[in-house]
């Protein structure tokens, strides 16, 4: 074999096992790497237990929340943004640090476009009828045209933590109009209860990356769905035993959920 030749393909042998060293702990397309658990949050474990920057090795897409509750999380395309309390996103410092979050290293297996004066319950038909399996995780990305927005975030708390459901009966609205953006989240099952949110949860961001927040409400006037049926789910349980270990899980907080994320 040509000198040259051989050269070539030791680069190539030598890339291959870069690339496989580098890429060799990520986790595998469409699997849900959450932290902690919904009912934890409601009880208001919002010490972070993740640093933000070790979050985006488990995915490039996802949504949850920052140490003291300090706003809505929106992960997109790998980058972490923080929508705080005034409703403007901003990129996660490089210290940011999450108590609940689930994110996905997101393939799209599904796509299709939305009618123009979708509504928010008109789109989960419409996912409904595309994703039909409502017993498997599916994340969702939504990329399009918004006339309307309605998105909340909530502000930074401080020790003693109360209640998730305390912190939103007063949280800020916000109401975006005419805006481009992406909605990012999850379909999840209905067992998962007291784990994370059964039904659809999906947080904003706009294309500035300067507004969003946790969805309540929305009318698209037109943008492209893409789904991915999530077969895999790992659960990553904080080790703080001083506050996850104290937490009181016979409770049934569905009521709270109910109140706090709708
Ligand atoms: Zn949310």
């Amino acid at each position: 074999m040509p000198r040259v030749k051989m050269k070539c393909l030791q680069l190539l042998l030598w890339t291959s096992v870069i690339l496989a060293l580098a890429t060799g702990c990520a986790t595998p397309k469409n699997t849900v790497t959450q932290i902690s658990t919904i009912d934890a949050l409601l009880a208001g474990a919002y010490d972070g237990q993740m640093p933000c920057r070790k979050l985006t090795r488990y995915g490039n897409l996802g949504i949850g929340t920052f140490d003291h509750l300090d706003g809505e999380m929106v992960l997109l395309n790998g980058a972490v943004f923080q929508v705080k309390a005034d409703g403007k996103a901003y990129a996660a410092g490089t210290t940011a640090t999450t108590p609940f979050a689930s994110v996905v290293r997101f393939q799209s297996r599904m796509t299709q476009s939305v009618p123009s004066g979708t509504t928010f319950s008109g789109f989960q038909k419409q996912v409904d009828a595309l994703a039909t399996n409502r017993n498997v995780f599916c994340a969702i990305r939504v990329k399009g045209k918004f006339r309307f927005v309605k998105t909340r975030s909530v502000p930074a708390q401080s020790k003693p933590y109360p209640p998730l459901v305390d912190v939103t009966r007063n949280q800020p609205v916000f109401d975006l109009v005419n805006q481009e953006g992406t909605l990012v989240g999850f379909r999840l099952p209905d067992y998962v209860k007291g784990i994370n949110v059964p039904g659809y949860h999906v947080h904003f961001l706009s294309a500035n990356h300067q507004v969003g927040g946790h969805v309540l409400d929305f009318t698209l006037d037109q943008g492209t769905i893409e789904l991915a049926p999530c077969y895999h789910f790992q659960l990553l349980l904080p080790e703080d035993q001083s506050a996850f270990g104290r937490i009181d899980f016979s409770r049934d907080r569905s009521q709270e959920l109910e109140k706090a994320e709708k």
